[in-house]
């Protein structure tokens, strides 16, 4: 399998990615040191020259399903031609200890945040956290929730509640994700929930797909808004776990997109 990095990569079967890669990963790029780890940094993006890292964690983001949504999403587009579409093992079904796992880099046997509670409980250390303590500004846009867990640790965290209606939730996020951008953080952590609440709301394939470009229209704002030198890394928390579409055999894998900003000029 070619990992060099410079063209889109599609890959079938068997993940050779997992969403545990994230946070070594995002640590590399940021100098961090991650106290421990059960995945590895994705080796090829340590060359792509950037400093900053925007991290936009999509609901129910499954592999297949983003292959499928991608003829309608021209921004996600935009950041795969020259970056990497990969499939990325999916650690759990469900939302919170996986969002877990991609901040933290842990199993979620390790990390033990198997609920909302339990995220508030821990004291693993998790990516916005450790750039905070190393002095690196860092935001994240969240479930109210999630947010709350690093209320007073870190820069920015600003919480959405999820008693809202999915398209309303997804444009808040955006709003906040771009206020948020001005004060240039150097690591952001964004989520959207419009996918998932679709599924769970008994939605079709149509209503996921306007879901889904939803969110693409914000992150073509949120590509345009950020630093040059920003590394985006686009993930799915787990495959479709509810309703018609649900995932019921493996592999469990996630899209995992990495990319860079195109620099404002170029073609
Ligand atoms: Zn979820």
């Amino acid at each position: 399998m070619a990992r060099d990095g410079t063209k889109m990569e599609i890959q079938e079967g068997t993940p050779s990615y997992s969403q545990l890669d994230i946070a070594p990963t995002v640590a590399s790029i940021l100098g961090l040191q991650l106290p421990n780890s059960d995945g590895r940094p994705i080796d090829q993006v340590a060359e792509w020259g950037c400093k900053n890292v925007a991290l936009i964690i999509i609901d129910s983001l499954g592999y297949d399903l983003m292959k499928w949504l991608l003829p309608h999403l021209p921004n996600i587009s935009v950041l795969m031609e020259e970056g990497m579409l990969l499939s990325a093992e999916a650690v759990s079904n469900h939302t919170t200890p996986a969002i877990a796992s991609i901040l933290s880099g842990l199993l979620p046997e390790h990390h033990k945040i198997m609920d909302k509670a339990g995220a508030k409980e821990s004291s693993i250390l998790s990516l916005p956290e450790l750039a905070s303590a190393a002095g690196l500004k860092s935001a994240v846009i969240m479930e109210s929730n999630g947010a709350q867990v690093y209320s007073g640790l870190i820069e920015i965290a600003n919480g959405i509640p999820d008693t809202i209606p999915p398209e309303e939730f997804d444009r808040q996020a955006c709003r906040m994700t771009m206020e948020a951008l001005l004060q240039r953080p150097r690591l952001l952590v964004s989520y959207f929930i419009g996918i998932d609440k679709s599924v769970h709301l008994g939605r079709g394939a149509k209503e996921i797909r306007t879901a889904a470009m939803l969110i693409d229209l914000c992150i073509g704002k949120i590509l345009r808004a950020a630093d040059p030198e920003t590394l985006f890394i686009l993930c799915g928390d787990h495959p479709i776990h509810a309703g018609l579409l649900k995932r019921d055999k493996g592999p469990y894998a996630v899209a995992l997109i990495l990319g860079k900003v195109r620099a404002k000029g170029a073609s």
